[in-house]
């Protein structure tokens, strides 16, 4: 992945942090586009040698999204891959879900997807260049207490799909990730017997770690996947086969 550009949306912090320091490791430069400040994120790649800016983006505010994509292209000279991470929750079950937390939940989620993707759509369309969108098992399987969420994570895959199809002869590969229940701070704090509930229902008995992500998207990005496209790689130790 030498003198790649990547972009990755929520790469301060957390799985998008993890992808984004991996990818810098197998040679890629790297763009954050983040909401929250990016500066450690930052120092820690342009520590490992790779080229790393920073853009305070909302994914959902189309024109600041366009704006960054072209700053990029300033920077750097060129987009190779984008890594559509940025995503929260409002977890509640349906009667109990506000219009504001399905609306929130839906733009960060997916219009940020809409947003992102076509503003580098339009430099990929000369050179080509490979697309991952980190969906999630609920997405594929559904969860109860997540019907906004599990609906904007399903909706990255119709996404990914569609576009994967129209850009395919350009060059432009599209995938989505899936992953299962990842170690993060918040599961970290959750109790013992919560843990366990959770490891009976994975076959492979363990949380995964954001690395586990950020090696596929890796596999995804790379010359390694370049016969592989609108495809969904599950990376949750069996819990949804
Ligand atoms: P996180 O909250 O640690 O990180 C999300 C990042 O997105 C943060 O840096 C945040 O500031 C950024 N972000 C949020 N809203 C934004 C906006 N409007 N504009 C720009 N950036 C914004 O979460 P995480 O656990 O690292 O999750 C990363 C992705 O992986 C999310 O899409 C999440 O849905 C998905 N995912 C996580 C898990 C898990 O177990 N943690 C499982 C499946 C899928």
């Amino acid at each position: 992945m030498n003198e790649k550009v990547t972009i990755v949306t929520g790469g301060a912090q957390g799985i998008g942090r993890t992808i984004a320091g991996f990818l810098a490791e197998k040679g890629s430069n790297i763009a954050i586009f983040d909401i929250i400040d990016g500066a450690e994120a930052v120092s820690d790649i342009r520590a490992k040698g790779r080229k790393c800016e920073f853009y305070q983006v909302n994914v959902v505010d189309t024109t600041m999204v366009k704006n960054a994509v072209d700053q990029v292209v300033k920077d750097f000279g060129k987009i190779d891959n984008l890594v559509n991470n940025a995503g929260i929750t409002r977890d509640n079950l349906l009667l109990r879900i506000k219009e504001e937390d399905w609306d929130v939940v839906l733009d960060v989620n997916l219009k940020s997807v809409f947003n992102c993707t076509k503003a580098v759509v339009k430099y990929m369309l000369r050179t080509g260049g490979s697309i991952v969108n980190i969906s999630s098992v609920v997405g594929v399987m559904g969860n109860a207490g997540q019907a906004n969420y599990s609906a904007s994570k399903a909706g990255m895959i119709g996404f990914t799909k569609s576009v994967a199809k129209e850009y395919a002869e350009r060059g432009i590969r599209v995938n989505a990730v899936a992953p299962g229940f990842i170690r993060t701070k918040m599961t970290d704090a959750l109790d013992e017997k919560t843990k366990e509930e959770m490891f009976k229902a994975i076959p492979l008995k363990r949380l995964g770690e954001s690395d586990d992500v950020a090696y596929v998207v890796y596999f995804l990005l790379s010359q390694y996947g370049s016969y592989i496209t609108g495809e969904v790689i599950n990376v949750n130790g069996g819990l949804h086969m």
